[in-house]
């Protein structure tokens, strides 16, 4: 059995991509998150979306298994959040 999460509204080409990364790398202090950078700030967004079907409880304490999600996309394409 797959594992795999399907994810329903994924932009293929989002806006934020093309928004080059303004930190200076290895300089703590000129990097995101202490310095803001649209580009990093959006990739982070990204990576925080799950891959894998994941177990939630629902309000009677019992497991459910989700393996639908679908995104929110900001007006840059950037992930802002996910429903099920
Ligand atoms: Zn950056």
């Amino acid at each position: 059995m797959s594992t795999k999460l399907i994810i329903n509204n994924i932009v293929k080409d989002p806006k934020w991509k093309k928004i080059p990364c303004s930190c200076k790398k290895g300089v703590i202090m000129e990097s995101y998150p202490v310095k803001p950078c649209i580009h990093c700030k959006c990739n982070q967004q990204n990576e925080s979306i799950p891959s894998k079907i994941f177990i939630i409880k629902d309000k009677n304490n019992k497991d459910v298994e989700i393996k639908t999600i679908t995104l929110v996309n900001g007006s840059l394409d950037d992930c802002i959040g996910w429903n099920f």
